[in-house]
């Protein structure tokens, strides 16, 4: 993917070279999940799509994430440092 950081064409949901896993800014609200007080955005795995993990809405400007059964099958991406993240029941 070209970096477009310096131009005109710069997309904040492109940051880092990967996309954003969260739906388009405006379609996010129908599937956030509430816990507690906490409001959390669906991220989707960004290799396979499937909803599976959280990020929360206040805390977070961007999130590129690839599921546990993807990485085990090719690896993480480059250039990516595995955390363990919040888990959707
Ligand atoms: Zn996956």
């Amino acid at each position: 993917m070209p970096n477009l950081s310096r131009t005109r064409w710069w997309d904040r949901q492109l940051e880092f070279e990967y996309p954003d896993c969260r739906l388009p800014y405006l379609d996010r609200e129908k599937v956030q999940v509430q816990r507690g007080r906490m409001v959390f955005d669906m991220v989707y795995c960004a290799d396979c799509g499937a909803p599976k993990a959280l990020a929360p809405v206040e805390a977070t400007t961007f999130a590129f994430f690839v599921c546990n059964e993807c990485v085990a099958k090719k690896g993480p991406p480059a250039g990516c440092v595995e955390v363990e993240g919040p888990k959707v029941e």
